[in-house]
């Protein structure tokens, strides 16, 4: 595999970071994470969008321009010859001379950067779709600003550790009640013909395909209300589902060895899994 590393192409076992980059110390980075269909870019700008985000909350710099990001994509897609997959995107504070909290000086340290991919056949058509998840509810011990995507992934890993352990797919993780997300996804149910997922905040992250299915939804005469809704509620719905820039639109038909609905992956979480696919594709860069 080429892997992008500040400016270079090179097989991966030669790219290097140094271990003072302030992201293996304290993971001081942000990511994102794009997916690849038939050899294009699935909704490149909201991932770009949020990464300037990212950057601004944290007052670091990009070391190339959004359009740059965008040539390094595609030349990574194009070599590594991916037609399904993702690529993965790293932007750090970079590796100052020596160990400290203060943030070091932005004109001595050089953010790094790091691109890579990973081919995924038949990430659009996944036995796990027609399958649906089975989801455990867990305490959601994150720290505050989930809406910055940053590499700090602890929590989140020890969550799909703890599904694991349980038999089941992924978390929903919970706080004073509510569920805030999955994993690393943002969690869904449906009543009747209402989507119901809970709103923006420091909360959650603001995912890119949460914005494309909800917009698809409204155009598809669905209602959608973004508010609060607890674990008990959603046990209760018709169906429920996920979203993530790396499974779309997700069904899931267990939440803590509850059924939800049928048990099965429902009617709408499906057909908004077709539109998502379709219109992405048509969309795709
Ligand atoms: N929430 C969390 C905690 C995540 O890690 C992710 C995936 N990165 C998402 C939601 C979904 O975001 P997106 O649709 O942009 O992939």
């Amino acid at each position: 595999r080429t892997v992008y590393v500040n400016g270079e192409y090179l097989p991966e076992h030669e790219a290097k970071v140094s271990i003072f980059d302030r992201a293996f110390l304290m993971a001081d980075g942000v990511y994102e994470v794009t997916s690849v269909l038939d050899g294009k870019l699935i909704d490149f700008d909201g991932h770009a969008k949020r990464l300037q985000r990212s950057l601004d909350e944290l007052d670091m710099k990009s070391p190339v321009t959004m359009d740059e990001l965008l040539e390094i994509h595609r030349e990574l897609v194009r070599v590594n010859e991916i037609d399904e997959g993702l690529v993965y995107l790293q932007v750090t504070r970079g590796a100052p001379a020596d160990r400290d909290f203060v943030f070091p000086d932005p004109e001595t340290t050089e953010p790094t950067l790091v691109l890579f991919t990973q081919s995924k056949p038949g990430l659009a058509d996944s036995p796990a779709a027609k399958r649906g998840m089975k989801v455990i509810s867990i305490e959601d011990q994150r720290w505050g600003r989930r809406d910055i995507k940053t590499v700090q992934l602890l929590y989140p890993s020890m969550g799909k550790m703890m599904a694991k352990k349980a038999g089941a797919d992924d978390a929903w993780m919970v706080e004073d009640g509510f569920v805030t997300e999955g994993t690393s996804n943002n969690a869904y149910i449906i009543k009747g013909n209402t989507i119901i997922t809970r709103a923006l905040s420091n909360d959650i992250l603001h995912g890119i395909t949460r914005a494309a299915v909800l917009r698809f939804a409204r155009e598809a005469q669905m209602q959608v209300e973004e508010r609060n809704y607890t674990i008990d509620e959603a046990k209760e719905a018709d169906e429920a589902f996920i979203t993530s820039a790396s499974t779309f639109v997700m069904p899931v038909i267990e939440i803590d060895g509850t059924p939800v609905g049928e048990g099965t992956p429902g009617p709408r979480a499906a057909r908004l899994r077709e539109i998502y696919l379709e219109e992405s594709r048509k969309a795709a860069i």
